[in-house]
């Protein structure tokens, strides 16, 4: 497989592999199936990086005979995969990066996921550490609910035994408990 670093293009992007572009035949196979769809336009320029580090190309037209005709930023990866499947992206289509790397444009690492899907896979995973419960002591993760509260308690014997004993002043209110939370990705 060829690749073109710079374009994060492959040879791949014909897919079915009946031609060998060479890599300046790739770029205009590219430009001009991309203009096909966006034919507003007559020019594509190089892929631009973003102070974000995400790649973009600026479609523009050079006769301007419709004033109203404004350069269009286009998100390279988008342009990519529109041109793999020969047609705009609809609806909430959106272009997700498979290895969650989006400065890896290669063709082999994109595929179209709806704008849910694609969020489900981006969002961000919390992990509580293990605390110790306020009454017995045992370790446990900590659920959600749990944070705000003063104290926290593996279960609902344990809570229920607490609150007992601290309503006929059994026992010491528990001290607030730090809750640590990792996030990842
Ligand atoms: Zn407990």
């Amino acid at each position: 497989m060829l690749l073109i670093p710079d374009l994060g293009l492959d040879m791949s992007i014909n897919t079915e592999n009946q031609f060998e572009y060479a890599p300046f035949d790739i770029i205009n196979y590219f430009h001009s199936e991309l203009l096909k769809l966006y034919n507003d336009y007559d020019t594509v320029s190089e892929p631009l990086k973003g102070k974000d580090r995400r790649l973009r190309l600026i479609l523009s037209n050079s006769k301007k005979k419709k004033k109203e005709i404004k350069n269009k930023l286009l998100s390279y990866p988008k342009a990519i995969k529109e041109v793999e499947i020969k047609r705009k992206l609809v609806g909430d289509e959106t272009v997700d990066h498979i290895d969650s790397n989006f400065e890896n444009d290669t063709i082999d690492n994109l595929q179209i996921l709806s704008r849910s899907e694609n969020a489900r896979k981006d969002a961000i995973k919390v992990i509580r550490k293990s605390v110790k419960c306020s009454f017995c002591g045992k370790e446990f993760i900590p659920t959600r609910g749990q944070t705000r509260k003063l104290g926290v308690f593996c279960s609902r014997v344990c809570s229920g035994k607490y609150g007992k004993l601290l309503q006929y002043n059994k026992i010491e209110p528990a001290k607030k408990v730090k809750i640590i939370k990792v996030y990842y990705k």
